[in-house]
């Protein structure tokens, strides 16, 4: 299980999250990037758990962010 938090305030809806792992990162109704609903957190858009076999893609999508904003721990 991996935890991932989002500063979706400082968003620049590059897309590269969601070109990276659409699995766990789309775009919002607000053209932010936000975590799929099936892995948010309390219906928290800017928190999420993924199950393991997830890590890698969350820790990609993390790793391609350009303003460094999503965080896997
Ligand atoms: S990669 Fe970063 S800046 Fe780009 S859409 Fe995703 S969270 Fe926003």
């Amino acid at each position: 299980m991996a935890s991932i938090t989002i500063d979706r305030d400082e968003c620049i809806s590059c897309g590269a999250c969601w070109s990276t792992c659409p699995e766990i990162y789309e775009e919002s109704d607000d053209g932010l990037t936000q975590i799929v609903s099936e892995y948010q957190v309390d219906g928290d858009q800017a928190e999420g758990e993924v199950p393991e076999d997830l890590e890698d893609c969350a820790v990609d999508g993390a790793d391609s962010c350009p303003v460094e904003i999503i965080h896997v721990s």
